[in-house]
């Protein structure tokens, strides 16, 4: 057991927490040198390129293509093709094969997948390997398993595929946000074109590889690359019929708004600024981890990230004390080290953002505490972040900081808590401690946010729908809801 040096802040800290490094080897990944894009089971060359960099010290990774108008038009066709060929037609059982095949390759590849991610990304192996992929594959082993249930999971409502989805992800969790929005579509017999994050392409462009390999037909699942403007032509594209979006509040009312009257479907997943609700009958050291996993995990890069502490008042002093010890136990560094807890930021773009907030903070008269940590030279790094002392007025009580800072309030009584937790814009997730079951349901029951999580956060599983209220958006992903918004009924 490391020795406790008390002088740090006022927190306990521990004097020596060093691990020796356990960098996971990079052999098995191969990375091209330059990725066109995946339509009709072709590489097409791209017109375009830019550079894909590791966050974790800016080494150039891979020249990825930046899709055109005309090069998303062929995707669309290509899907749209391969629907009208036989995709949309065929029993639900084969498609089902199809999804049991992409499931069990990638458990098979399931460390050459977790080591792109975190390349790519920044995010700790740890995470890539024990969270990201296996859940990625239980996404397809679940939705295979609907297939050829569709008649059961809407009794007499005739489920029809829609068409060709139009899909795009973000850069958070760049492999299982592909797997969340592929699995179902497919399940239900439509056909793909996705658009991953500028900054994180990689793994869904080896994914085309899995899909070779699980020798799904041409066109069923195409893949451009690009930036906003390539998101963009495939919103605007004729030839999809449904929209499926994960990212910022800000560019999903956009494409609200491009799609009104279009007669395409749309499901928008999109921001978030969870309460993480804790009393005092609590379980204190438990619900301290819950905490440092609500926020700190995949660096808070998380739209269902508990970034709101709300802390029942008469517990406020021992938490936080807690808290902040827990703090300086926290690796930050290399992602690809096995024992790394925080890893790099995504972006430059993402670290500013992040820097201008916690600064607005500062200003606003929080009170910031950082634990002592040394951070890498090259790459984009942010250490893990409390304030305390925040009303909530104050902007990082308000906007989607998106990165490894938590926000601090208190409140005395329920009611109180229920009031401030819904004081947002937005409604995704929030999470309860409590020994009381009642109280669960009671606060269950009032918090507007599509996922409440008690004692525990952060928890993922396909078969449970998620998705938001107000600003957060509006459709289901996962769970049997995550069928219906890739089906049209006859009703
Ligand atoms: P965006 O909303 O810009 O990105 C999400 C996806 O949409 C990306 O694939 C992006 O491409 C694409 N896109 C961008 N502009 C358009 C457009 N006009 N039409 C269609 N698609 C478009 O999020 P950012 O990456 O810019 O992150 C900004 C902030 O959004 C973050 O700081 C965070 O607060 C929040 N965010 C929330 C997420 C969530 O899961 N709720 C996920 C990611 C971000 P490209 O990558 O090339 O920009």
């Amino acid at each position: 057991m490391a020795e406790i040096d008390t002088t740090q802040g006022g927190a306990a800290v521990p004097g020596d927490w060093t691990y020796a490094s356990a960098p996971e080897s990079t052999d098995i990944v191969r990375i091209a040198e330059r990725y066109g894009h995946y339509v009709g089971g072709e590489w097409l060359e791209a017109s375009e390129t830019y550079e894909t960099i590791s966050p974790r010290d800016e080494a150039p990774l891979a020249a990825i293509g930046q899709a055109t108008k005309a090069e998303v038009e062929s995707a669309v066709a290509a899907a749209r093709n391969a629907y009208a060929d036989g995709w949309s037609s065929l029993p639900g059982s084969e498609r089902a094969k199809y999804l049991f095949r992409i499931a069990r390759i990638l458990q098979e590849r399931a460390r050459e997948f977790a080591v792109l991610e975190s390349l790519n990304g920044g995010k700790p192996i740890n995470e890539s390997r024990d969270v990201d992929l296996p859940l990625a594959a239980a996404h397809f082993f679940y939705y295979a398993g609907w297939a050829d249930k569709l008649e059961y999971a809407f009794p007499n409502r005739r489920p029809r595929p829609v068409g060709v989805a139009g899909q795009i992800i973000p850069w958070n969790f760049p492999l299982l946000m592909l797997a969340w929005k592929v699995a179902p579509a497919l399940a239900c017999g439509n056909t793909v074109v996705l658009k991953p994050a500028e900054t994180t392409p990689l793994t869904a462009l080896l994914f085309c590889d899995v899909l070779r390999q699980a020798e799904l037909p041409a066109g069923v699942v195409n893949i451009v690359t690009g930036d906003g403007r390539t998101g963009a032509a495939l919103v605007e594209s004729d030839g999809v019929d449904k929209i499926a979006f994960t990212g910022s509040t800000e560019v999903g009312k956009a494409i609200q708004r491009q799609l009104a009257g279009s007669g395409k479907k749309l499901t928008l997943e999109l921001g978030g600024k969870a309460a993480n609700i804790v009393f005092d009958d609590c379980a204190l050291d438990q619900t301290v981890e819950g905490i440092v996993n609500g926020i700190y995990f995949n660096q808070g890069h998380v739209c269902c990230a508990g970034s709101r502490l709300l802390v029942q008042e008469s517990i406020y002093e021992p938490l936080v004390e807690k808290l902040k010890r827990r703090l300086t136990t926290l690796r930050v560094g290399d992602p690809l080290d096995k024992n790394t807890d925080v890893g790099a930021i995504n972006s430059a773009m993402q670290l500013e953002k992040i820097k201008e907030l916690v600064a607005a903070g500062e200003e606003e008269g929080a009170e910031i505490y950082q634990p002592p940590c040394v951070l890498p030279e090259k790459g984009y790094w942010f250490a893990p972040t409390v304030f305390t002392n925040v009303a909530q007025s104050y902007r990082i009580a308000q906007e989607e900081i998106f990165g490894p800072v938590l926000s601090v309030l208190t409140f005395r009584t329920p009611d109180e808590a229920v009031e401030k937790a819904n004081n947002t814009p937005y409604g995704l997730s929030a999470g309860v401690w409590t020994e009381k079951g009642s109280r669960i349901l009671w606060m269950a029951q009032r918090l507007r946010a599509g996922v409440v999580w008690a004692n525990t956060y952060n928890r993922f599983d396909p078969t449970s729908p998620f998705g938001g209220y107000k600003e957060s958006g509006f459709g289901r992903e996962g769970g049997r809801h995550g069928l219906e918004p890739y089906l049209r009924f006859d009703e």
